[in-house]
């Protein structure tokens, strides 16, 4: 019996409408053959992920400049208060003085230093590829929530790194970049060099790097569409903008950037009552932390 069920499953992947070959080859075929010197460039990584935030920031800037005059999009705003100009100015500002003093350099550095690299004729699997996508933002949620929940518990991690990504408590899109150098820099290595570590196909590499900037920017919006990852995911296993939008408001809760289990397991929802929990020494020493 189970082999037969076996046979009939790898008779079904076999189907020409969900082969590898349907799927992912012409794609990346095309990509191959048609833009192949512009994907083997050094500053390929660069371009993609700058060019993407910028037009992915669009119309949530354009949103929230509309703000209670769309009242069908501001209906969905998760603080019902009007995103302060001033406030997303600014992190246009630093987001791109940020492009300027660390990514800028990097790109030149690995134009001059990374000799092209060669781009293999197969693509990947479709089971590859998705578990690929899977295992990077596991990786990275993992990596991430313990990075953040360290910069939140020692005050001086918190005052020179982290701080400045706190002085929005009502978050817009933009504000995913508004952090320090040393942040950008530390999220710009785990989201790059996870990729390299489970030896992934360079489709799915950069696409994993744009989808890590997709979801990183829509737990920034500050909306709650139903159409949104947190929305659409089954038993909240998915945090998304509501708890992110949550952590803004309430820094000593939600650490995790998407997924939401760490912080139901260590007690570090906004849902625990983790504060009136802990140890009231360690509680005190890390509001002094972050409030400072
Ligand atoms: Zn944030
Ligand atoms: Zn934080």
């Amino acid at each position: 019996m189970a082999l037969a069920v076996l046979s009939m499953i790898r008779n079904y992947t076999e189907n020409e409408w969900i082969s590898d070959d349907f799927l992912l080859q012409p794609i990346w075929d095309y990509l191959r053959l048609e833009m192949g010197n512009f994907c083997r460039s050094p500053l390929f990584p660069v371009v993609i992920s700058v060019t993407f935030y910028f037009v992915l920031n669009l119309p949530f800037m354009i949103m929230d400049i509309m703000g209670e005059s769309w009242p069908r999009i501001y209906k969905y705003k998760i603080q019902q208060k009007p995103v302060k100009l001033g406030k997303m100015k600014e992190a246009i500002v630093c987001s791109l003085q940020n492009q300027v003093l660390f990514v800028l350099p990097a790109a030149i550095y690995q134009w001059l230093f990374r000799p092209p690299i060669s781009l293999s004729v197969q693509a990947p699997s479709v089971a590859e590829f998705v578990l690929g996508l899977l295992g990077n933002m596991l990786i990275f949620d993992f990596q991430y929530y313990w990075w953040h929940r360290l910069h939140h518990n020692y005050r001086f991690l918190y005052k020179y790194v982290h701080k400045l990504h706190h002085e929005h408590n009502s978050p817009c899109s933009w504000t995913t970049q508004y952090v320090t150098g040393c942040e950008l820099v530390a999220v710009g290595i785990f989201a790059n060099l996870n990729p390299l570590i489970l030896n992934q196909h360079f489709l799915t590499t950069h696409v994993a790097i744009l989808m890590n900037i997709y979801v990183s920017v829509e737990a920034h919006t500050g909306y709650d569409f139903p159409w949104s990852m947190a929305s659409v995911s089954p038993f909240n296993l998915w945090g998304g903008a509501p708890t992110h939008d949550m952590h803004h408001q309430k820094p000593l809760t939600n650490f995790q950037p998407f997924f939401t289990y760490l912080d139901n397991i260590f007690g570090t929802s906004s849902d625990a009552a983790h504060c009136e929990s802990r140890d009231p020494l360690k509680k005190q020493k890390i509001i002094l932390a972050t409030s400072n």
